[in-house]
């Protein structure tokens, strides 16, 4: 049964509450239901409200967001439209008001939307553990996860020429992904010159696709150029059954989100 919920005030203390068979809590809004559900073993939680690692910087091309800045907060920053649409996609603005976006990279799929965004902005992590504060690429960080006692401490990037976002969901608002795609592009005389693509939905964690990147480079931007991403896409996807879609109609509809995500019909 849980046993405490700690409040560690800064850093340190949290670092130093995190002892064996505890549980990072930030916004709690994924946690808590799940604790209540039973599905996660109960246990201790160390809550970071009061770990003093919100906060937006943004510089002349880098971006820095604290751990447990909200979503509504990015929401609200006019200096970060950029992700504006893609927390817009997240939950409705009572739970925004809660969610962090460190807790959201540690979701479960369908959900971890910012995740997703923050992949194909090829985001580094801000880690702090025993051994000290390190930095690790996002895409290692989900693939491997943390070491035991570590947690987040912000995410940074450097803004993209262009970012696109786009969610197919059951829903206009408040409702989970079927498919996600984020997309970083630089686009020189119509012809791709870099790409990344993240893509939610469509495997147990948010993927970057770098097959379908290897398409998009040195081509233009157009239709033949996305049908062919999505072609080499689909050898690397893994789509689950859900509440939400099948497996099947998530690689049906995938090549018709990026295409909408890419070229924006
Ligand atoms: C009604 C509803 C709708 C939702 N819809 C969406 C949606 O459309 N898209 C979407 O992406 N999500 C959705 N979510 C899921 C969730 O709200 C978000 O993913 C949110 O960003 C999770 O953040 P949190 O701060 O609440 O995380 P918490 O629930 O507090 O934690 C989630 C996990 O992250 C870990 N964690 C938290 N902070 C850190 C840290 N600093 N370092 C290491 N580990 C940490 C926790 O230990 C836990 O395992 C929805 C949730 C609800 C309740």
């Amino acid at each position: 049964m849980l046993t405490a919920v700690v409040v560690p005030e800064g850093l340190e203390a949290v670092q130093a509450a995190l002892v064996e068979e505890s549980r990072l809590l930030a916004g709690g809004t994924d946690l808590m239901p799940r604790l209540n559900d039973r599905a996660t073993p109960p246990t201790r939680l160390v809550s970071l409200r009061r770990a003093g690692l919100d906060g937006i910087a943004v510089g002349a091309d880098a971006v820095r967001i604290g751990a447990t800045t909200t979503l509504a907060r990015i929401e609200d920053d006019d200096r970060l439209t950029i992700l504006r649409g893609c927390v817009r996609s997240i939950a409705a603005r009572p739970v925004r008001g809660l969610a962090t976006v460190a807790g959201n990279l540690f979701v479960r799929q369908p959900h971890g939307d910012l995740a997703v965004a923050l992949l194909a902005l090829d985001a580094e992590v801000e880690i702090h553990g025993p051994g000290g504060p390190r930095a690790q690429r996002l895409d290692q960080v989900l693939a491997a996860g943390l070491a035991p006692q570590e947690l987040v401490t912000g995410v940074r990037f450097t803004p993209p020429q262009t970012f696109r976002y786009h969610k197919a969901a059951r829903r206009r608002f408040n409702s989970a992904s079927i498919v996600t795609v984020a997309a970083a592009l630089t686009v020189v005389d119509g012809v791709v010159r870099d790409a990344r693509i993240a893509l939610g939905g469509l495997g147990p964690r948010p993927l970057r696709c770098e097959t379908a990147e290897g398409v998009l480079v040195g081509r233009p931007l157009d239709e033949p150029t996305v049908r062919d991403a999505a072609r080499a896409a689909e050898t690397v996807i893994e789509p689950f059954d859900d509440a939400y879609a099948s497996a099947w109609y998530r690689r049906r509809v995938f090549p018709v989100h990026l295409r909408r995500a890419l070229l924006g019909r």
